[in-house]
């Protein structure tokens, strides 16, 4: 038989700079198992339609549980670090992911595929490396947003969907990087209608 539409067109992985989110009138705060490392974290992984939008909240009775993935929550911990306060040591944030976006891919992969997908696809993405690579450091300096995304499409193969926001001095940032994925959650593909919310020259936040 045919596989199930799964209800969305592809997924974005979607990767936090931690600079960058301390980085702003709001501040952050850490879990009790310390700062996170100096690395582009997880925000998640979302469902998307071709035209722009997407699904959220698809199933209020398909809940996050915690002792579903309690063999990922080190790795989690690492990889998926919350940043907002207060902490919650990172479920609230999960939680939030799971049920907003996680819920509207339950066709494809329950809570715990879910989460292990999402590691697996962030594993595969050597990011600050690229970027470090090209010259591109988190030490609050200036860069072209081109010379950012030709880093990332020579050094790993697609280009990335690039959003900033603002530090407390008014300065765009480099704030979050989406890569595309097809609906099975297993292969990065080019992003449709990428659209990057940045200017041109952006700066790359200490952290
Ligand atoms: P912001 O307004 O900060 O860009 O996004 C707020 C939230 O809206 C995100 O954390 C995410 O949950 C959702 N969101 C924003 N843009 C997209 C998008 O393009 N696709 C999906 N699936 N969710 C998005
Ligand atoms: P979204 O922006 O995905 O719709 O919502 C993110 C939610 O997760 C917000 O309620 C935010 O407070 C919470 N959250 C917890 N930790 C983090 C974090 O490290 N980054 C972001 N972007 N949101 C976080």
């Amino acid at each position: 038989s045919p596989p199930q539409d799964p209800g969305f067109d592809f997924f974005y992985l979607t990767l936090q700079w931690p600079g960058a989110y301390c980085d702003t009138k709001r501040s952050c705060c850490y879990p009790t198992t310390g700062k996170p490392t100096a690395d582009f974290g997880i925000h998640g992984l979302w469902p998307n339609y071709n035209n722009g939008s997407y699904p959220s909240n698809c199933d209020p009775n398909n809940e996050f549980d915690p002792s579903e993935i309690s063999d990922l929550v080190s790795t989690l911990q690492k990889k998926w670090p919350t940043l907002s306060c207060p902490s919650n040591e990172g479920y609230k944030f999960w939680e939030h992911e799971w049920e907003k976006h996680g819920t509207c891919s339950e066709s494809v992969m329950d809570q715990h595929g879910y989460f292990e997908k999402t590691l697996a696809l962030r594993d595969r993405i050597n990011l600050l490396q690229i970027l470090t690579d090209a010259g591109i450091e988190p030490n609050d300096e200036f860069y072209e947003l081109k010379d950012i995304k030709n880093a990332i499409e020579e050094g790993f193969g697609f280009t990335p969907v690039i959003h900033c926001n603002r530090d407390p001095e008014k300065n765009r940032q480099l704030h979050e990087i989406f890569f595309c994925v097809d609906t099975s959650a297993t292969e990065f593909i080019n992003c449709p209608r990428p659209r990057d919310g940045c200017p041109s020259h952006i700066q790359f936040a200490k952290f």
